[in-house]
Parts: C-alpha cells; structure tokens; sequence
C-alpha cells in the first residue's frame, strides 16, 4: 500500500508535523475502498493505536507477487509500442517521487516538437484532492498539439470475455478513432478500471489537458488487459450503469463522498465512516484494527454482515450479545420514532431469517463452529467417486490438477494423483499437464460407464475449477487429450460434477466462514502443513518453479503437492462426514432458538 504519509510527502505538501493539515489526496482505488478503510488512512498515525498502520503484504503475501507482476506487464506492452509505433511513442523520463515524474509528464507534453500521440509512463499533477498516474496518455487529435489527451490504462487482469460488441482497436492503432466493434469479444466491465479512467480524466481536466467535453458526446478511456493484444475502448459519459448513471457521474460522487470522509479524519472531526464488517474485510490489511474495534463493542456485524447488520442496527440491536437475546418468535423491535434514518423496518431480518440471525449470534458466544440448518444435510453419492482441487496462480494459469479417487474397483489404482506443470507459469506445458487430466478423467467416465457404475466428481467452490476447466479448453485446443468446449461445459452442467459448497451453505450456519478450512476440521480434518492456504500456496509455487529468477526449490514442489492431496482428502473427508450420522451432533438451529 501507498501510504498517505509517503505519497503526500512526496507531493511536497506540508508535513505531518506542521499544525496546517496535510492536503487530502486520493488516488483512484478510493472510490472503490471501504469508506471506514479511506477514514483510517486519514487518520493523523499519531491518533492510532502503536503498530496498527499497517502494509497490505500484512493481510495479503500476495500483493507484493502481483504488483511485481504487474510492472513486468506494464513493461513488456511499453517495448511492444515502442516498437510498433516508432516516433509516435514516446515514454516520460524515469524520476524519482510523483511530484518530479508530474513535472517530467508536463514538460513532454507541453514540448513543441513532440510528434507522439502516445505517452507513456505518464504522472498527472496532484489537483482537487486527486493524485495518480496513467500507463499512457492518447492524443485526441492525433498530430493536433491542442487536441487533449485520453487515459489509457494497462492492468493485469481479462477485460474481455468471449462474445461480441466490445470496440476495440489494434495495439499498434491505440485511438478510440481506430475502434470498432469486435466479432469476438464482449466488454467484461471491471468497475476499478472503469472508475480510475474517471479518476485520470478528471485530472487531465484539471491540468487543463483533457479534450473539451461536450454534451453527447463521448469521453474516451482505454484499457489494455492481461491478453494484451488491443485496446478496450469505453466512453465514460455514456449513460447506462448503476442508477442510469455514466462513469463520471458515479465516478464524481464516490470521489466526493470518500474525499469528505477523508477530510475529517484528517480534521479529527467526527468519523463520517465507522467499522461494519463487509466482504471486503477478508482481505483488508485494517481487519486486524477493525476486529479489535467491533470486538471491543461486540458489534452486530462480527456475525451478520453487510447490510443486515446495518438493518439491524436501523432497529437498534448494535451488539451481539442483544441479538442474541433477542426471541425470534416475537421480532425485531421497531424503528426509533425519533431516527429519520433508520433502516427501512421492511428492510430488517424477519422470519427465518431473524431466527439465523439469533442462532448465529448465539453460536457466536458459544464458541459453536457450525449450526445444522437441515435434518439431515444431502449429498449425491456414487459407486465410483472423485475429489477434485485445481491450484493456479492468479490468471497465468492452472499447474495442477490433483485428484483422489475412492470406490469400486474399475481396474486404476485408488488414491491421489497429480497432473500437473512444473515449467515456470505461462507456459505450453500446461496445455500438456491438462491433457493428460482430462484423458484420464475421460477414461474413468467410460470404465463407469462400461460397468454400469454411478461417478461423482466433487469440488469445494467450483467457480475456479469451472473457471480454468473452460480457460484451459479454449487456450490449449488441438493439444493431444485437451477437450473441445462443448465437452467441458457437458461435463459441468451434468450431474457427475457435484460443488460442495452450496451443499454446506444449505446445510450449516457458519459462525466463522464457511470455507473448506473453516468447515473441514468440524468433521475432523486437519490439514499437515500448519500454513496452508491460497496465497501461501502462490508464494510457494514460485519458489517450486524458480519464478523470481532463483533456482526451482523441489521441496516447494512437494509441499504443495501434500498441500493439494489434503485438499482433496479434506473434501473426502467433509463428504463423508455430511453423509453419516456424526453429522448429527452438530446443534440444530431449533436446539439454538428454542
Ligand atoms: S477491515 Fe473491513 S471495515 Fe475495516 S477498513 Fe477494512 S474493509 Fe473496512
């Protein structure tokens, strides 16, 4: 994470110590950030807590990973205009600090003989509580120097998916003058993409460098994504998004709502945004702060998330311990009289709902992992059965397929095997390693066949399985044993492939999550490697292949291949244990609320 304190150092504003308040700046994520997250980052570091301010690598180890990763991206698309467009590119002067690569950015712009209609590596003045930068700057006119500049952004992510109507132009054309709509994509709207083009055009309007906006007609900003092979183009004034309202518009009023809950912060006057604990929490690198807060009041949110706890909260239960005092059977009390903006009293928890909600806060004080929402939970079963776990990292790809097979003998040995690569992500190899996954999957689905044996198939969450089952097809096609996409999504949609996570989700209330680590150990799983978990498991692949330019660590290698075997042995165990009658003595909702 940028902190404030660094990048606003950098911009040469007053320093922390002077008794005038540092001027606020946000970079564009604000608009997309949790309001309490933007309060926190206001906040003068002297009014928190020793130790709290934290990194994001403190919440995330994969940060670091991806931002590496990103620059090498931003870095090879660089050498590729440089090369496809000649004089027509030019790149801004590496400096150091934001306020020295702005200058660096105005004197390019602002030099008489500049003939490129594309800058690279671009810094726009910090202005009307705004900082940032662009990966490019196009020129609207192209040779026009008058004409203005659109943002063109590079990320690391898809910006399209399969389909049609994206406008889109050649990487070696990058002007929205060039785009046209594309046969075989369609737009896959990121809303951070979408709002940091917002962000940089506002700033190009303040340095007075924007093309004129006219009413009707189109504000451009492009973005190259992960496959980076044209640009997208959107037209941030076009109507239509949430509300009926165009990018900028949304865009303007995120940036003036967290820009006035940052200034208070920086004011110390009252906060505009308190702790609640949403989705984004998980991956905060404030939950620790934030835990510790809505610990400290017991708050409503550590067991019903989101915009239930702020319903619940409209009717004045704030604390767990109210909640779970609270007798279903008789309701919620009403809206304070007094409080206009109390949540909407139709809004609030009722019924089964109210009674979950109870029951959760209950389990809560209990310490109880899992509530039984269902007499018995149900899980297809099979003669032949397969569990199943895929690990990736991030969008270069899918190293390994791993599954357990257990069940009748269909004459191929019971038990763990892995399909996987262990040349460095992206490589053809993966292509190769699922092949050979889908090969033998195929085999297993004809010997049950042959035999007139049901097959189950299992996963836990199966977005990401699903994910890269459909990537790997339409990225490897003609490789021997890689299907055709027809054969993946029969395969999906039929009723071998069984997701665990509904099931449990139908199940249980999960107190704590309701991942497979949170789950699994209820039925009596625990994993070998104390510090198993997804993104230990991307610092560990890199390790394992040799990524960062080191040697390939073979004892990486194995411990993630005992990390995925656990996986699909945690998964057999969950299964297991949901079909069997020890299932029963997880509490049943009616034994919490009774
Ligand atoms: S932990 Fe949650 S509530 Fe706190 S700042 Fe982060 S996202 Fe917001």
């Amino acid at each position: 994470m940028s902190t404030t304190t660094e990048r606003e150092a950098d911009d040469g504003c007053v320093p922390a110590s002077s008794a005038v308040p540092r001027p606020v700046l946000l970079d564009a994520a604000a608009t997309t950030r949790c309001r309490r997250r933007v309060h926190l980052e206001h906040v003068p570091p002297e009014d928190l807590p020793p130790g709290s301010v934290p990194t994001d690598e403190d919440a995330d180890p994969g940060v670091a990973m991806r931002r590496a990763d990103a620059a090498a991206h931003r870095a090879t698309l660089a050498a590729r205009w440089a090369e496809l467009l000649g004089s027509r590119w030019v790149s801004v002067p590496p400096t150091s600090g934001s306020r020295a690569r702005a200058a660096a950015t105005r004197e390019v712009l602002a030099d008489p003989d500049l003939r490129a209609d594309l800058v690279g590596a671009a810094e726009l003045p910090a202005a009307e509580g705004r900082r940032g930068g662009a990966e490019a700057l196009v020129r609207a006119g192209p040779g026009d120097p008058a004409s203005g500049w659109w943002p063109l952004i590079v990320v690391r992510h898809r910006v399209t998916d399969p389909g049609e109507g994206a406008l889109t132009s050649p990487l070696a054309q990058p002007h929205p003058a060039a785009a046209r709509p594309d046969e075989s994509r369609r737009v896959r709207t990121v809303t951070r993409d979408v709002l940091r083009l917002a962000h940089l055009h506002r700033m190009l309007r303040a340095a007075g460098l924007a093309p004129p906006e006219r009413p009707g007609e189109p504000v451009w900003g492009g973005v190259v994504g992960l496959d980076a092979d044209v640009v997208v183009w959107i037209d941030l004034a076009a109507s239509g998004g949430s509300g009926g309202r165009s990018a900028l518009e949304t865009y303007d009023r995120r940036h003036a709502d967290r820009l006035a809950v940052a200034e208070a912060a920086r004011r110390r006057a009252p906060a505009l945004a308190e702790p609640s604990r949403i989705t984004e929490c998980r991956r905060c690198p404030w939950w620790p702060t934030c835990e510790a807060a809505l610990r400290g009041t017991d708050d409503v949110s550590l067991v019903v998330r989101g915009d239930a706890a702020l319903q619940l909260r409209g009717r004045g239960i704030t604390t767990v311990r109210e909640l779970a005092a609270l007798d279903p059977a008789v309701g919620l009390p009403g809206p304070p009289a007094d409080d206009p903006e109390a949540a909407d009293a139709s809004a609030a928890p009722e019924g089964p709902d109210l009674v979950e909600a109870v029951a959760l806060a209950r389990a809560w004080r209990g310490d109880v992992p899992l509530v039984r929402r269902v007499a018995r939970p149900t899980v297809a079963r099979g003669d032949v059965e397969l569990d199943v776990d895929m690990e990736s990292l991030g969008e270069d790809g899918a190293y390994l397929w791993g599954v357990l097979l257990t069940g009748a003998d269909i004459g191929l040995e019971h038990g763990y095997r892995a399909f996987a690569t262990w040349d460095p992500l992206p490589t053809r190899d993966e292509g190769r390693s699922f092949g050979e996954f889908w090969t033998w999957l195929s085999d297993v689905r004809a010997r049950c066949a042959e035999r007139g044996l049901v097959l189950r198939a299992y996963c836990y969450n199966e977005q990401a399985e699903n994910r890269w089952l459909r990537a790997s097809a339409e990225r490897f096609a003609g490789m021997p044993g890689v299907p055709p996409a027809a054969e993946v999504e029969e395969f999906i949609a039929s009723d071998v492939w069984i997701d665990l996570f509904p099931v449990v989700s139908e199940a249980f209330l999960c107190p704590h999550g309701k991942g497979l680590k949170r789950v699994a150990p209820s039925a009596g799983f625990a994993w070998h490697d104390p510090e198993a978990g997804g993104e230990n498991s991307m610092r560990w692949y890199r390790d394992a292949v040799g990524l960062d330019g080191g040697e390939a660590d073979p004892a990486q290698r194995e411990r993630l291949l005992v990390y995925n075997a656990d996986d699909v042995r945690a998964t057999w165990t969950l299964r297991t244990w949901l079909t069997s009658d020890r299932v029963l003595e997880v509490p049943h909702l009616a034994d919490l609320t009774a």
